[in-house]
């Protein structure tokens, strides 16, 4: 599959859903390319898994942002490899910095960067701690096994909506549970 049906096909996947992040973040390392960046030369010229180019072009084109986060102790080798790939301007925000925590302090600066709310933000990585410690800040993560491709893309999409279901659920079952009994609040806040 050449870059240009890569899209097409996740330009279709996207269409199939009626909500969608606003953001879908990406680790680097295994997730968009399948090395440590930190093993290479920055006078490389990198490549990435095969359906991530078009993957990136379809999101692009439907309008979702994009950002990095990745445990890089090597930023500059990070950078000067997204702009190889012509990509480095496509992400709202790259936090690309080694740090202790699983990730949940890029995402906290992801966050303040873009305003944009956990829940509406879908992340994808090749490491298990990661995927745990960010799903509980409320992000839908996914975890991959050979880089980000359109059955990720779309597994990633279907639990997105899920969660997203069963959070407009919960909201519903409190508002009926309230309106049967206004003085739910009452009682919290007496008079
Ligand atoms: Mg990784």
């Amino acid at each position: 599959m050449g870059d240009e049906e890569v899209k097409e096909e996740a330009i279709r996947i996207i269409g199939m859903f009626q909500v969608l992040p606003r953001l879908v973040v990406f680790d680097l390392d295994y997730t968009l390319w399948p090395f440590y960046c930190e093993c290479r030369s920055k006078r490389e010229m990198p490549s990435m898994y095969p359906h991530v180019k078009g993957i990136i072009a379809a999101l692009k084109e439907k309008g979702i942002d994009m950002a990095i986060a990745s445990r890089s102790p090597t930023a500059d080798i990070a950078n000067t490899f997204l702009d190889k790939l012509n990509i480095k301007s496509l992400f709202v925000a790259k936090e690309i910095f080694s740090s202790w925590t699983h990730k949940t302090d890029h995402f906290q600066r992801v966050h303040s960067r873009t305003g944009i709310p956990f829940n509406s933000m879908l992340f994808f990585d090749d490491e298990d701690r990661n995927i745990q410690a960010v799903s509980k800040m409320g992000v839908t993560s996914i975890y991959v096994r050979n880089g980000v491709n359109l059955g990720a893309l779309r597994q990633g999409l279907t639990e997105f909506a899920e969660n997203q279901n069963t959070s407009e659920k919960n909201k519903q079952k409190w508002l009926k549970k309230y309106a049967q009994n206004p003085s739910l609040s009452d009682k919290k806040n007496p008079k």
